[in-house]
């Protein structure tokens, strides 16, 4: 039998499920609370009578998403969460707990169309859009991994708060293209910033460029973080590397960018997985590469993210050295470009976007 999600009802639609129970009307509000702070289940709901959560657990679910692995990284900063659907596709968030507060990395659909080379995600190719709810529930498994059924008689509204416990950040950066699934992912980000206090400027979206979709950004107007993952200088390496070169050109992408951080007054993103070939040549990581991406950003106001390869098993690259990697750094400071080599973060838990569910779905 497929069980109702009691997080996709609406308000009176959870009223009428109550009651079609036999239980009193109120009993709706304890429950939406609880899934507004994530419950996974029905046997943390205390305030509920036993007999009902029992009832409950066999016609209905909370959330649209179930957790079926965990996985914590060493240092306890970061987790991650292969969750699974109502149609039984597989997708991944990552909870990362930071010094400016709580920050969670949530697909947006289950696999992607892209094709990147370099990516985990998109080897089982795409499955489908997520639904607003499906994304949105991502911050919830998160919320509930930092709070559980603490503070329950407060509710959930951070502020931005990077103190206080909660989720405050939110990166649309996981398995999928965002902006091949934009309505859902707008309104996913509108539900956030009404149901969750996160602010517009903690939310960023990454892009691998989809021009049209830039667009429709702007024409939103929530002044939100833009990351274009760039990985290439010139639009010959990127086809090589990224299929999104063949519709659209690095200087087209980049003016659909420039247009939406002048409008915000915001910091471009600009993603960069510094890559050698299967032989360890450089690929996208010479001295030549990072003199083209200095001409790319010279005088705007941007930061990029340089990002060390993570071994990805069917893909046929290998990471720069540590010298390679620095020396291209060096060329964009001395150059006046704002550049940091990210951190990785729970790289012993599978960092690389999509590894977990492939290996899970290997089994
Ligand atoms: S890098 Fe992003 S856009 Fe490219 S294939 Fe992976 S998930 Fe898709």
């Amino acid at each position: 039998m497929t069980k109702t999600i009691l997080f996709d009802l609406t308000e009176s639609e959870l009223e009428k499920f109550v009651t079609d129970m036999g239980q009193p009307r109120f009993r709706a509000k304890q429950i939406s609370e609880w899934l507004s702070r994530g419950a996974p289940n029905f046997s943390v709901m205390k305030n509920i009578p036993e007999k009902m959560r029992d009832d409950l657990d066999k016609i209905a679910q909370t959330l649209p998403v179930r957790v079926i692995k965990k996985l914590q990284s060493s240092d306890g900063a970061t987790t991650k969460f292969l969750l699974e659907l109502n149609d039984n596709e597989r997708i991944e968030c990552v909870l990362m707990r930071t010094s400016y507060g709580n920050s969670v990395c949530v697909s947006s659909q289950a696999g992607c169309a892209m094709g990147c080379k370099f990516c985990a995600s998109t080897l089982l190719g795409l499955k489908r859009n997520l639904t607003v709810n499906e994304i949105f529930a991502q911050i919830l498994v998160a919320q509930w991994e930092l709070r559980g059924d603490r503070f329950t008689d407060k509710p959930i509204r951070p502020n931005g708060d990077a103190n206080n416990g909660d989720v405050s950040h939110i990166v649309v950066m996981g398995t999928g293209e965002p902006l091949q699934n934009t309505d859902n992912v707008i309104g996913f980000i509108e539900r956030a910033n009404h149901d969750m206090g996160i602010g517009w400027r903690r939310i960023t979206i990454s892009t691998c460029g989809v021009v049209p979709g830039i667009d429709k950004l702007i024409e939103w107007g929530r002044p939100i973080n833009l990351a274009i993952s760039l990985h290439a200088p010139n639009d010959e390496l990127r086809k090589k590397i990224m299929p999104i070169a063949n519709k659209y050109s690095i200087h087209e992408i980049m003016d659909a960018a420039w247009r939406f951080t002048d409008l915000h007054n915001r910091q471009l993103m600009i993603e960069y997985i510094l890559l050698g070939d299967i032989d360890g040549n450089l690929l996208n990581a010479t001295c030549e590469c990072a003199e083209q991406l200095v001409e790319i950003v010279r005088n705007k106001n941007c930061m990029v993210n340089l990002i060390p390869w993570n071994t990805v098993a069917e893909r046929q690259f290998t990471s720069p050295s540590g010298n390679a990697i620095h020396r291209f750094q060096d060329i964009l400071i001395k150059n006046g470009i704002h550049a940091r080599i990210r951190r990785e973060r729970g790289n012993d838990i599978g960092s690389a976007c999509g590894q977990l569910r492939i290996s899970e779905a290997n089994k």
